[in-house]
C-alpha cells in the first residue's frame, strides 16, 4: 500500500452516503473497452461545439482583464440578461431576485443547501434525475419519491405529487422538460402541484435547463404563469447554447433565496469564473442562431428515434416533448435494466443509462440520449435491434 491509500477511516457519514450513480458506473464500464467502436447514448449533453462568438466574446474579455473575482450573485450584466429571459417580464430583479452559480447543478445544491433543513422531505416525481436525491440527502433532507406511471407515459399526475406535501416538506421538485422522460409537463398539471405547495407554505424548485429544446407547443418557465412567489427557476446555459463546460447557472426566485444562495456560493467558490461569465452574456444576449439550429437538429434527431422505436414492437416509450432523451420500456428483456444496459454494453457496444438510477419509478427503462449524429443513433438502434431479436425473437 503506498502513501495516501491506507483509508483514514475519518470519512464523514455525509461523504460516504454519497454513492456513485448508475449512469457513472456505465460510464467507467465503458472506459474499459476504449478498442472498441462504442456507440455513446449516455451522454447528456449536447454534441455540438458552442457557438463561435461565444467564445470569441470569451477570448476578447480574457485578454482583456476579465478574469477576476466578480460579485458572488454574478455579474449585474449578466443577471440583466437572466432576468430578460426568465418569468413574465420585469418578473425578476436582478439586483435581488438572481445568483449565478456554477452551472445549473450547483445552483440547485445552494437552493437545496438555503431552503431545505435537516429532517425536512423534499417531494421528487420519478423518474427524476438522479442527482436531485444525492443533493437532497446532503442538505440533511429526505426526497420522497412519487412514481409517475409508466402507463401514462410518466406524466404528471398532480394528485399523486399534492398528496405527498405535508407540513415537512421544505420543496417539490419538477422537471420539464423532463430528465429522463422527455416530457414536458403540462400548465393545468404544474400550476395544481404549485397551488398546494403554497397551500402548505412550501418551495416549488422548477429545474428548466432544458427549456429551449421542446418539440411542440407545450409550455416551460413555470414561474411566468403562476402566481406563487415562492418558485426558483433553475437553469443555465449548458444545453441550450452547448456550455457545458463553462459551468454557468441560475436561479432566479424571492430575494430572500437569492440572497441565502449567493452567501453560501459566497463560501464554496466565491463567484462562477468570470471568463465564463462574459461567455453566457455573449449567449444570452448575441445571435440566437446557432442555439436555433442545434434546436433543430436535435428536433430531427428526436423524429427520427421516434420512428426507430416505433419499428421495435418489443420496446416502446414515450415521445419525447423535450430534452435530449427518450425513456426506453425494456421491460420485454428478461433481467433488469441494469443488467440490461451491461450486456448491451458487454456484447452489442452500445452504452445507454439504466432506467433504476432514475428512481423506482424507473425500472425497466433505459435512458438513451439523441444528443448524437444520425449515423451513430442509426448505429445504436440497429445494435439494440439485434439484442432485441436474439433475445425475444430467437
Ligand atoms: N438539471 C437537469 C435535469 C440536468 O439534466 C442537468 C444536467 O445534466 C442539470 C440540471 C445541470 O446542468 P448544468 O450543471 O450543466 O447546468
Amino acid at each position: 500500500m503506498v502513501a495516501g491509500d491506507k483509508p483514514s477511516g475519518r470519512i464523514t457519514e455525509r461523504a460516504r452516503s454519497v454513492e456513485h450513480s448508475a449512469i457513472r458506473e456505465m460510464f467507467e464500464r465503458a472506459a474499459k473497452y476504449e478498442d472498441r467502436d462504442l456507440v455513446h447514448l449516455e451522454i447528456g449533453e449536447p454534441d455540438f461545439d458552442t457557438p463561435t462568438h461565444v467564445v470569441d466574446d470569451a477570448m476578447a474579455a480574457a485578454q482583456s482583464g476579465g478574469t477576476h473575482y466578480t460579485s458572488s450573485s454574478g455579474m449585474p450584466e449578466l443577471r440583466a440578461a437572466i432576468a430578460d429571459r426568465t418569468g413574465a417580464d420585469g418578473q425578476f430583479d436582478p439586483d435581488t431576485q438572481i445568483t449565478v452559480t456554477t452551472g445549473g447543478m450547483e445552483a440547485l445544491y445552494i437552493t437545496l443547501q438555503a431552503i431545505a433543513e435537516p429532517g425536512d422531505e423534499v417531494v421528487v416525481p420519478t423518474p427524476g434525475w438522479p442527482n436531485y436525491f444525492t443533493q437532497i440527502r446532503l442538505a440533511g433532507a429526505e426526497p420522497v419519491e412519487v412514481p409517475l406511471p409508466a402507463e401514462h407515459g410518466f406524466d404528471l399526475e398532480p394528485d399523486r405529487v399534492i398528496e405527498r406535501i405535508r407540513e415537512d416538506t421544505a420543496a417539490v421538485v419538477l422537471s420539464s422538460p423532463c430528465n429522463p422522460t422527455g416530457r414536458v409537463f403540462s400548465r393545468e398539471a404544474v400550476t395544481a402541484v404549485v397551488e398546494a405547495a403554497a397551500a402548505h407554505d412550501c418551495y416549488v424548485v422548477a429545474d428548466e435547463v432544458y427549456d429551449r429544446l421542446t418539440y411542440g407547443d407545450q409550455p416551460t418557465g413555470i414561474s411566468a404563469y403562476t402566481d406563487y412567489d415562492d418558485v426558483i427557476t433553475i437553469n443555465s446555459v449548458s444545453k441550450t447554447y452547448a456550455m457545458t463546460g463553462w459551468r454557468i447557472g441560475w436561479l432566479a426566485g424571492p430575494a430572500d433565496v437569492a440572497e441565502a444562495t449567493a452567501k453560501i456560493h459566497g463560501y464554496t467558490s466565491a463567484c462562477a469564473p468570470s471568463v465564463s461569465q462574459h461567455a453566457a452574456i455573449a449567449a444570452l444576449t448575441g445571435p440566437q442562431e446557432p442555439a436555433e439550429r442545434m434546436a433543430d437538429a436535435f428536433a430531427e434527431r428526436r423524429d427520427y428515434v421516434v420512428d426507430r422505436i416505433a419499428e421495435i414492437p418489443e420496446i416502446s416509450a414515450p415521445e419525447p416533448e423535450g430534452a435530449i432523451y427518450a425513456f426506453l420500456d425494456v421491460d420485454a428483456l428478461p433481467d433488469t435494466s441494469v443488467e440490461i444496459a451491461r450486456r448491451l454494453l458487454d456484447e452489442y457496444s452500445v452504452v445507454t443509462a439504466p432506467g433504476e438510477g432514475f428512481g423506482d419509478a424507473g425500472r425497466g427503462h433505459l435512458r438513451i440520449s439523441f444528443a448524437n449524429s444520425r449515423d451513430r443513433l442509426e448505429l445504436g438502434f440497429d445494435r439494440i435491434e439485434a439484442m432485441v431479436d436474439d433475445e425475444l425473437r430467437g
